[in-house]
């Protein structure tokens, strides 16, 4: 079967039209970073799992009491899965979470060193690391060139236009062909915060959106 051609690179105009609403974004937003509290990467890695379906106010009040009983990935990679579970009760989804963390630290254990890979390719051979965290931790915590793609990145680029697609992976690929690569760890948190702020999922807030006049969003608010 032939190979399916490339999708055309965005044009100019396209290109600046993004740049612009980043400029905007980076007006409301100049300092912005995940609001999860952590120390270092292996911590990122394991609050960024923990905020699933929560709060992160709610991952921070329990991350301390986990990071003081374990310390160390080999710490929660040999933890007895009852005692992780009922520190991290309160932030849902205990049960899985908890395989989640214990696993992917027992992998950084057996395969890194204890040491978190700072390539997608390698992080996400973790178990219980999909591609949106481990491109969170890249971005966050590294500052390596990477797009997490949650459900208000994929909300905000959807209205905004600059994606067709429904697919993270795709969304992904469409921003970073957009943008140029120094900028796409400065794109995921922002979108993210915008879309919690003003361009929320029920009622946007179109009238006080200062890109109202670039949103092309057949149902925005004017
Ligand atoms: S105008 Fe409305 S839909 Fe468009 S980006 Fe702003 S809040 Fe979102």
């Amino acid at each position: 079967m032939p190979l399916k051609p490339p999708p055309p690179p965005p044009t100019p105009a396209a290109r600046r039209r993004a740049n612009r609403i980043l400029a905007l974004l980076k007006k409301r937003y100049p300092d912005i970073g995940t609001a999860l509290d952590y120390q270092d990467p292996w911590q990122l890695l394991v609050v960024t799992v923990m905020s699933a379906q929560t709060t992160d106010e709610n991952v921070n009040r329990i991350s301390p009491v986990l990071f003081a009983r374990f310390p160390t990935p080999a710490d929660l990679a040999a933890a007895n899965p009852e005692e992780v579970e009922q520190i991290i009760f309160s932030s849902g989804f205990y049960r899985q979470k908890t395989k989640s963390i214990i696993a992917l630290s027992k992998d950084l254990e057996e395969r890194f060193g204890g040491v978190v890979p700072d390539r997608l390719e390698e992080l996400v051979t973790l178990r219980g690391v999909g591609r949106k965290t481990a491109s969170v931790v890249l971005a966050e915590a590294f500052a390596a060139p990477a797009i997490a793609v949650d459900t208000h990145v994929r909300r905000v680029a959807g209205r905004l236009d600059l994606t067709a697609h429904k697919d993270p992976v795709k969304i992904e690929a469409d921003l970073k062909a957009l943008y140029p690569r120094k900028a796409w760890s400065g794109i995921s948190m922002r979108f993210i915060q915008f879309g919690r702020d003003i361009c929320e999922a029920r009622r946007p807030r179109c009238p006080e959106c200062e890109l109202n006049r670039i949103c092309q969003w057949p149902f925005k608010r004017v």
